[in-house]
């Protein structure tokens, strides 16, 4: 405990004999259960990427979890919307397969989670919890005999869809929907999910698809990761609305710490980035199609000059706190919690680079005078009564 205590502290470059003030902070922060609500990791793991070693790249592995204090973290196996859907299970079990085999070579410090009491023992042993999650709901290509499958592997949430609707679920990117929220076969699903005892995920689902859920499902859900649209106004945020609708339901929101999510002025410069250099991108396409390396070398420095302008918008731990305060302010603070977004998205805020970075959250919630009960309960404690509520029940 004190030697793990050390190590967040060393990181977060204070000391324990610091002033009282960070001293609580930290002694908060490692004491309360942490969960991050999202991540993309195993897709990097299948691509090569050991969670066991320390490393500068991507946004987590595990001794930098130990480090930010993070005791629960999800791992969404994630899947396009494009897959054929003969290769959406297989392509799914694979991420699975890779996480679990990871996980089990690291026993001695990361276990999977099927229950909230599970993940309670994993932590009591001084081990992170890992909760396995599906972001995209073409993943059961159609079929609830896949989800059950996918259950009965181990995964406790499903993402219903993602940036492109899928032929049951809309997503809140779709500007020209082929239906309502949800078909007869996306009914179908929200109710098994409850049956099964599996979390509903409603982040990148259609303003329709959310209200449909929201009448249809006996149990609480989450919006793993999403962000106040009152703040940044993103089709991927919720609005008050939406909110005040999943606080009723008595879900929980996980923030997701992408800069282009947290704020506005980011969103909007690099939207106006992105359509300003599509017709150069074209052009440069275009001309180096006989030459992929070459290709590769002109899109990078596309890539850099978007990255430098946007480089100049300062987004901090503070704005990611704010999307927490209005969540806080509209229906009190069980209902807001962590969503990371971690190996999923390109920019994080200042202080958030990779998950070390978490207790700076804690850090801004108690200068700003949150107590101790709230900053436990958004650190984690919404997200383990929801997990309870609907896994815990099945096998108690
Ligand atoms: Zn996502």
């Amino acid at each position: 405990m004190i030697r793990r205590l050390a190590l967040l502290a060393a990181f977060t470059g204070v000391l324990l004999s610091c002033s009282g003030e960070q001293r609580d902070y930290l002694q908060i922060h490692k004491s309360a259960i942490v969960a991050d609500m999202h991540s993309d990791t195993p897709l990097r793991m299948k691509r090569g990427f050991d969670i066991a070693a320390r490393s500068n790249d991507g946004q987590m592995d595990l001794p930098r979890l130990v480090e930010g204090g993070t005791d629960l973290q999800v791992f969404a196996c994630y899947v396009s919307t494009g897959t054929p859907k003969e290769e959406c299970r297989p392509k799914v079990d694979e991420l699975i397969d890779t996480l679990t085999a990871q996980i089990a070579r690291n026993s001695d410090r990361i276990g999977i989670c099927l229950t909230a009491a599970e993940a309670e023992s994993l932590v009591a042993e001084g081990k992170v919890a890992s909760f396995i999650g599906i972001e995209n709901g073409v993943a059961i290509a159609g079929d609830l005999a896949n989800l059950e499958h996918f259950y009965n592997r181990g995964v406790r949430y499903l993402t219903l869809t993602h940036t492109a609707s899928s032929d049951w679920c809309i997503s809140s990117a779709d500007t020209a929907p082929a239906f309502g929220g949800l078909t007869d076969f996306g009914r179908e699903v929200v109710h098994k999910m409850n049956e099964l005892g599996m979390i509903i995920d409603i982040s990148h689902a259609s303003v329709e698809a959310v209200d449909e859920v929201l009448k249809l499902t006996t149990s609480p859900v989450i919006a793993s990761h999403s962000c106040v649209h009152a703040i940044c106004p993103h089709d991927r945020n919720l609005t008050d609305e939406q909110i005040k609708a999943v606080a009723a339901n008595g879900g929980v929101i996980g923030i997701n710490y992408f800069s282009g999510y947290i704020s506005a002025d980011y969103s909007r410069m690099m939207d106006s980035l992105f359509e300003a250099q599509e017709p150069l991108y074209d052009s440069l396409r275009e001309l180096y199609k006989d030459n992929d390396s070459l290709w590769r070398l002109k899109k990078a420095e596309l890539w850099d000059g978007i990255m430098a302008e946007l480089d100049k918008i300062e987004v901090n731990v503070g704005h990611v706190v704010d999307h927490i305060d209005h969540i806080v302010r509209l229906v009190g603070a069980d209902y807001v919690g962590l969503g990371s977004d971690f190996d999923g998205v390109f920019a994080m805020p200042k202080g958030l680079e990779d998950c070390t970075g978490v207790p700076l959250i804690t850090k801004e919630l108690m200068a700003r005078g949150y107590s101790e009960d709230d900053i436990r309960k958004i650190l984690g404690g919404n997200f383990m009564r929801v997990f309870r509520q609907v896994c815990d029940r099945r096998i108690s």
